[in-house]
């Protein structure tokens, strides 16, 4: 007790000395320092980013280390096996220990009193999220708590020289807003397909935690210029009215027909997990919808895609498979023939008559076998679930005219202050990285 007494009175000493030196130095600058004591009072007040009071304790910060775990970290701060004990089993209750990493912070907080005891240990899993060991009351309390998090619209253009995802990282966006534009724009713009002189420009949402970048978030509105087309989408939500339209209030998503036929026809084998093949007599899954339909009966492409296939393929016999984007791909298989101008690399829309109903491969009769992949793995057409192709309805199409107008401020603002500060085009000649989605023609 004494000692601490008399340490406690060393400490006012040397805050007394502090206060008075830098008046007698520079008499000038004393007005615009801030004095010891006007800082102890300020300090009673303040509060750091995790709201511990940060008077009167010594803030350390520190770093996980490897294989360092929350048994060593303890440790380390000198409590013993039994406190450590006591202190991991409150602790699973409300942190994953595996969420313990290398790199991470954590900061902790010891009394300037007596017994420079630890009053609080705040680790953080990231730059959101924080956990709070406390022992300002006798017991020790642990919570989890979030820093706010704050969005700022941010807009990001550019020219593209070689891919989507390469401009879109030279002009400062992440990968993520890469991926997300070319989701926006999937059911319109084969990316396969984007080119040199191509242009985006995008509004978009950016998350902070104080001042540190923590996420991408939505876009907002887009839009692309490609091969002289202009593609423009506005995210819209209202009232259960939710996604991404074009300027006239159009769904940018298109969902697959219902069928690859203009008439109903009759589904002779369902999609199933296991059933009976017909000809080759035993369990099998079937991938795919029978369609019985007379020889010769037009098939239509169910979206809008580029034909990746067209030939003979064995049991398929006559097939065609479509890809519509980077999600879903079709395939038609036992055609009779193609029609005309139907081959790899072409261009199909939705509803175009691509072939029609044959018997070829292994087949007993003719009809269609319509398959539907959605990352490269089979479901089934007749139950599937596709984003949403309404458009706006009339009731709200004047709230999204005021949104939309809204966004389109915002995304020529951007031209404008381009123009004014004469800010240079972005112009890339070096090679990347390469990413299947977002290169330049390397599909044919
Ligand atoms: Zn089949």
């Amino acid at each position: 007790m004494i000692r601490a007494f008399s340490l406690g009175l060393l400490m006012i000493t040397i805050l007394c000395s502090c206060s008075k030196e830098p008046k007698k130095a520079s008499p000038v600058e004393a007005s615009s320092v801030i004095q010891p004591e006007d800082t102890v009072k300020a300090l009673e007040l303040e509060v750091d980013e995790f709201g511990l009071p940060i008077a009167s304790v010594e803030i350390e910060e520190h770093t996980i280390e490897r294989n360092e775990s929350l048994y060593v970290i303890f440790d380390k701060l000198d409590f013993d096996p039994q406190e450590i004990y006591s202190i991991s089993e409150k602790a699973k209750k409300i942190i994953d220990f595996k969420k313990i990493r290398p790199g991470q912070r954590y900061r902790t907080y010891f009394k300037e009193d007596s017994t420079e005891a630890l009053s609080h240990l705040v680790w953080q899993p990231n730059s959101m999220e924080y956990v709070v060991f406390d022992w300002k009351q006798d017991s020790l309390n642990i919570y989890k708590a979030a820093r706010p998090l704050y969005t700022k619209t941010e807009v990001t253009s550019g020219v593209i020289n070689n891919s989507l995802y390469q401009t879109i990282s030279h002009a400062g966006g992440s990968q993520l807003l890469a991926h997300k534009l070319s989701q926006v724009f999937a059911w319109q713009i084969d990316f396969f397909s984007i080119r040199k002189g191509d242009s985006f420009k995008t509004l978009y949402e950016k998350k902070y935690v104080d001042d540190e970048f923590y996420g991408t978030g939505d876009v907002l509105a887009a839009q692309i210029e490609h091969r002289g087309e202009l593609f423009r989408a506005y995210y819209f939500s209202e009232d259960g009215v939710e996604g991404y339209y074009t300027e006239e209030g159009e769904s940018v998503q298109k969902a697959l027909l219902k069928a690859p036929f203009e008439y109903d026809h009759r589904i002779s084998s369902p999609f199933s997990k296991n059933r009976m093949h017909p000809t080759l007599n035993r369990r099998r899954p079937h991938n795919g919808v029978d369609y019985a339909a007379p020889r010769g009966t037009p098939v239509l492409s169910t979206g809008d895609g580029t034909v990746t296939r067209a030939g003979y393929y064995g049991a398929s016999g006559n097939m065609i498979r479509v890809k519509h984007n980077k999600t879903f791909e079709t395939s038609y298989l036992h055609l009779n023939g193609f029609a005309s101008g139907v081959h790899a690399g072409a261009r199909v829309e939705q509803g175009q008559v691509i072939g029609y109903v044959g018997t070829t491969g292994r087949s007993t009769g003719p009809h269609l076998h319509y398959e539907v992949k959605r990352n490269s793995r089979a479901i089934n057409p007749l139950t599937m679930d596709l984003p949403s192709s309404e458009s706006i309805p009339d009731s709200l199409m004047d709230d999204f005219k005021v949104v939309r107008n809204a966004f389109d401020r915002q995304l020529n603002q951007v031209q404008q202050d381009t123009a004014e500060t004469d800010r240079p085009v972005i112009t890339l000649n070096d090679t990347f990285i390469s990413n299947d989605a977002f290169d330049v023609g390397r599909t044919r």
